[in-house]
């Protein structure tokens, strides 16, 4: 089967810094992958360089086995993929809906066709239907995040990025919004997590893949790797 999304060696440089060192990872319709890592091990760097905010070789990057690699973001996006960014980087002067009809314009003009549609965001997050009016600064961190995920759904990806969607959350809120992981997986839509919380990573995800320092150190299932594995491969053997 091919894989949905795919990297090959993947290598990205900021400048004179090398920050990947040839990471191979895959991604299969519909599932859930993790990646875990230590602050600056590359997750973030993993995830641009797919969305084509930094400069990589065309092969290094395949979506459903075409070479993509270093394709304009909006190109991405229209190809099927859409991030949920670190930090969220919502237009806070908006509404939660003004900010929900620039991803469906946005959407439309890129001629991207799916099954999100507002209604149906209502229905996974129905706070978002509740403070549809509500300027999105108004909000809380939660609340924002949820308008985040909802932005990139309306994108109609087949591969959703996540980036430290937990982050600086509560954890009640944190279950609200990896309990929308499972319906989003079941429209087809796969899904990476790039998550500080392993235990959260492990539990959210089929398969999960460890990074440090620019290099994928363990890969397995989620629920097969133990705690010593990763411990090891977070932090290095020696
Ligand atoms: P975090 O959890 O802190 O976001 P991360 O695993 O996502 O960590 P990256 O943000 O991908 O890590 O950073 C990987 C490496 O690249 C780090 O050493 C970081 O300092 C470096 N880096 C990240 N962004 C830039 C940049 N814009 N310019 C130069 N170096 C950068």
């Amino acid at each position: 089967m091919t894989a949905v999304l795919s990297t090959h060696g993947l290598v990205a440089r900021y400048g004179d810094f090398q920050a990947l060192y040839g990471v191979d990872t895959e991604l299969h319709e519909g599932e859930a992958v993790a990646l875990i890592g230590a602050n600056g091990a590359g997750k973030s760097t993993f995830l641009r360089s797919i969305m084509g905010l930094l400069p990589v070789a065309r092969e290094m990057v395949r979506l459903n086995g075409e070479p993509v690699g270093g394709t304009a973001t909006d190109r991405m996006v229209q190809k099927g993929i859409a991030i949920v960014p670190e930090g969220r980087r919502l237009f806070t002067g908006m509404s939660v809906e003004d900010n929900l009809r620039v991803a469906m314009d946005q959407a439309a003009r890129i001629g991207a066709k799916g099954g999100w549609t507002l209604a149906r965001l209502h229905k996974l997050f129905p706070i978002l239907s509740e403070k549809a009016r509500a300027q999105v600064q108004s909000l809380s961190g939660g609340q924002q995040q949820m308008v985040a995920i909802g932005r990139a759904l309306l994108c109609q990806p087949r591969v959703l990025l996540c980036d430290e969607i937990s982050l600086g959350l509560a954890p009640k809120v944190i279950r609200e919004i990896y309990a929308a992981l499972p319906e989003i997986r079941a429209t087809g839509t796969a899904v990476i997590v790039v998550e500080q919380d392993v235990g959260l990573a492990q539990s959210a995800s089929d398969r999960l893949y460890c990074m440090l320092e620019g290099r994928v150190t363990l890969t397995g299932k989620s629920g097969d790797v133990t705690r010593d594995q990763i411990s090891k491969a977070y932090f290095g053997a020696g």
